[in-house]
């Protein structure tokens, strides 16, 4: 039976499973497939219809994947349908720089060849990694997926959690994940509070076609608005994150094609030669939203819904699958002791482990950030020095690839690459 199908006939009764998982984006179906293969059924449920999420197209959105990321989807059987259309990240060039001026003398240098493990990580586009984060879930019997189905309620009791959907279908599970992204009405229902602030940027997204070969090489230059990345695609491609004030960014965006090119092309110079537009262009508003608890009763958040960060460090992805491995380890270790596995205790050890990592990644983004986006004479001093002795110390910089690649703090199993 097909999975529509299959979603038809459950929602015509009371469904139930071990997990109710809220948002099928991108840590939602990560998370489904990481307990699904540890024995647990899981249901996601997302508001877009499958079509909406299943892009063919590119549409110029990708996403720098550390080599510990990596690990976690080829342990979860998603890496293989990526391999062909990932770019390893080779090195890391970071430059303080002016638009037109060309970058400062003191940059920082990380190469993989430091480390022993492999490339520091992986670009892959939104398209590819959603397609075959859906066809994962197709091809396991034990996940249920939702599509076009709003979450708007949901109780928790003694014994379990209820969700209601827009169609007043009811679904009951044990444990409730949220994975609904940075404004996650799982939390909101749940009580749970926010921290944060609005950075007054906008991120302009898209992905270009050049002339000269990019040799893997992921290149960050921070301007005074803002910091610009260029991250290696497969081919001559590359994809540009470009932080701005907003009002800025909106100007910029709604220029036509080749005035958009002429602001872009004297931020990063000339070194990848001709450039044009390929696929789409977007803008994201750029703020900082945590969550003030990373649990509630039988409730968990993963993802953006428990911590949306500046994108300065491509980290937020990153971060949020490091919650789905620890998530899933505390739960399927939980479950072979026979403990229950909503319990406040047992998620009390997710909290434990992943509340304060991230909530420090978040801050170390902030402050980077507002260090950077910044054209103060004596901080500009003050951080080419940095970039000068970090540059020059081999200890220091092995420890900066290996911070990239997502190797360092208390790495889940499946981010080790091992199962659990
Ligand atoms: C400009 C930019 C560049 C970035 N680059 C990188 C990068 O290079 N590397 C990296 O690691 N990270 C990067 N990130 C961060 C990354 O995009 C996010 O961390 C990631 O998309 C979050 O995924 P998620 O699954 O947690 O949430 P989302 O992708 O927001 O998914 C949430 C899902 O929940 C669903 N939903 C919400 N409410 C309901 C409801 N009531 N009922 C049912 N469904 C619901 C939505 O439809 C959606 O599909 C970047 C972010 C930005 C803005």
């Amino acid at each position: 039976m097909d999975n529509p199908e299959r979603a038809r006939i459950l929602l015509r009764m009371e469904h139930r499973s071990d997990i109710l998982i809220v948002g099928g984006g991108l840590n939602g179906p990560a998370l489904a497939l990481a307990l699904a293969q540890t024995g647990h059924s899981v249901t996601v449920v997302d508001a877009l219809a499958e079509k909406m999420r299943k892009n063919a197209a590119f549409d110029g959105r990708a996403y720098a994947l550390a080599l510990a990321s990596h690990r976690l989807l080829d342990a979860i059987g998603v890496w293989p349908q990526l391999a062909d259309h990932a770019q390893p990240m080779l090195e890391i060039k970071v430059t303080d720089g002016h638009a037109g001026t060309g970058p400062s003398p003191f940059f920082m240098h990380f190469d993989h060849a430091e480390i022993e493990e492999g490339p520091m990580g992986y670009m892959v586009e939104d398209r590819h990694l959603r397609r075959a984060f859906l066809d994962a879930m197709a091809n396991e019997p034990a996940i249920t997926r939702l599509d076009g189905k709003r979450v708007i309620a949901q109780a928790v009791s003694t014994t379990g959690v209820t969700l209601t959907l827009d169609d007043s279908s009811r679904l009951e599970g044990s444990v409730l994940v949220g994975c609904d992204g940075r404004r996650s009405g799982t939390a909101e229902r749940a009580g749970i509070r926010r921290t944060g602030w609005d950075y007054g940027q906008t991120a302009l997204v898209c992905a270009i076609e050049h002339e000269l070969p990019h040799h893997g090489i992921a290149h960050q230059f921070f301007m005074p608005p803002g910091p610009l990345a260029i991250l290696p695609l497969t081919g001559n491609r590359s994809s540009i994150v470009w932080s701005e004030s907003t009002e800025a960014a909106q100007r910029i965006n709604a220029l036509p094609e080749a005035e958009y090119l002429q602001v872009l092309r004297p931020r990063f110079g000339n070194f990848l030669g001709d450039i044009r537009l390929q696929g789409d262009r977007f803008t994201y508003p750029l703020s900082l939203t945590i969550a003030n608890a990373f649990i509630a009763d039988r409730i968990a958040l993963v993802g953006d819904a428990a911590h949306g960060m500046h994108p300065i460090a491509g980290q937020g992805l990153n971060a949020g699958l490091r919650d789905v491995g620890a998530l899933a380890e505390v739960l399927t270790l939980a479950g072979r002791r026979g403990e229950e596995i909503g319990s406040t205790l047992v998620l009390e050890r997710y909290q434990e482990w992943r509340r304060f990592d991230t909530a420090a990644l978040a801050m170390a983004t902030d402050v980077f950030n507002k260090l950077f986006s910044n054209d103060n004479p004596l901080l500009r001093m003050g951080r080419d020095i940095g970039m000068g002795i970090v540059g020059s110390l081999p200890g220091l910089r092995r420890g900066f690839v290996r911070e990239a690649a997502g190797l360092t703090g208390d790495l889940p199993r499946l981010l080790q690459g091992r199962a659990i």
